[in-house]
């Protein structure tokens, strides 16, 4: 074995850095972290010095007040860290802000990818395929069931949806960071300009993305307009609006909700959802199995989802694999 990588290892709350005291995406407060993105399950406060993007760390402070210890490196910067460690941010194609971080030392390349997408996203650069000897990559949707569908026909059923009801709303329940500004943006793409409405709670994150360079198009609040307004309307809300007392005030709405989850019948059930549309921010199946093909590295380290079937998978193929048990990571991106 000429290497061992021995200077990164996987602890239970996160991937830890020895020669340079830093983690990636801890779990819990620490001097030094690495974050490769905002979702809360990756991006936590309280940590001394954060080292991000600067869009992560924007949408870190919108979130969680952290602006102590905020240490920006652009895409394709590197940073060198104590002990001879290099960082470098390269894009991962999952939410505004969102990269790979490539970790060098002593001749070694490890990435570690924290989610990503490989389909075109306009609202974040796209992911590059990037050589490496360990590849850390995720598996939320690690199984060959999960299939996304084009975004184009997701967002063609929606529309369909507004048209067949003029009289109701369509009520599209999405993730606060990431998913409901790609939502908007591709109905903005499909040539849908016509006013949106947001939940109170999305409007924030959305002004953000704006203010970082990804238009939106004409954006209202619900609360601003009276509710006959809203028939033949289309809006957006945090998927634990779906079902509460916010709903009752709008027009029939029909339920929709924007996740890679809808492929699974029952999980749209559990939510009373009409109107499932099959949209992630996550790589499916496909997606997963091609990156390694690309990445092509020594050996990929599976984490956070389903690692099982990814790593039969690489079994099957020929590839070194193992699956790292790491805590925390939740659905909540989806
Ligand atoms: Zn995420
Ligand atoms: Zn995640």
């Amino acid at each position: 074995m000429a290497k061992d990588f021995a200077w990164i290892r996987a602890e239970p709350q996160g991937l830890f850095i020895a020669p340079a005291d830093c983690w990636v995406d801890p779990a819990r407060p620490v001097a030094r972290a690495l974050v490769t993105h905002g979702h809360a399950d990756h991006a936590r406060g309280g940590h001394g010095e954060t080292i991000a993007t600067p869009q992560t760390l924007a949408i870190m402070a919108l979130r969680y007040e952290t602006r102590d210890g905020a240490r920006p490196v652009a895409y394709g910067e590197t940073l060198r860290l104590p002990g001879g460690v290099d960082a470098t941010f390269i894009p991962a194609g999952h939410v505004l802000g969102s990269a790979q971080i490539l970790l060098e030392h002593a001749g070694e390349r490890v990435i570690v990818t924290g989610d990503y997408k490989r389909r075109p996203d306009p609202t974040c650069p796209p992911f590059l395929v990037t050589p490496c000897d360990i590849f850390i990559t995720e598996a939320t949707f690690g199984l060959p069931v999960f299939r996304h569908p084009p975004i184009e026909q997701e967002i063609a059923k929606l529309l369909d949806a507004r048209a067949a009801n003029p009289e109701r709303c369509v009520l599209v329940g999405a993730y606060a960071l990431g998913k409901a500004q790609r939502l908007i943006a591709e109905l903005r793409r499909a040539g849908y300009h016509a006013p949106l409405y947001l939940h109170g709670a999305l409007e924030r994150m959305c002004r953000l993305y704006e203010e970082l360079g990804v238009p939106l198009g004409d954006l209202r609040l619900v609360a601003d307009v009276p509710k006959a307004a809203l028939a033949g309307q289309i809006i957006l809300c945090p998927p634990g609006a779906l079902n509460d007392r916010w709903s009752r005030r709008l027009p029939d709405p029909v339920t929709a909700m924007a996740s890679g989850w809808m492929r699974v019948r029952q999980r749209a059930r559990q939510r009373n959802v009409e109107l499932p549309l099959v949209i992630s921010d996550h790589a499916d199946w496909d997606e997963l199995t091609s990156t390694i093909e690309q990445v092509d590295p020594a050996e990929s380290w599976i984490t956070h989802g389903r690692e099982d079937a990814l790593l039969r998978w690489c079994e099957l193929h020929q590839r070194r694999a193992r699956a790292l048990a790491l805590v925390g990571y939740e659905d909540e991106d989806d």
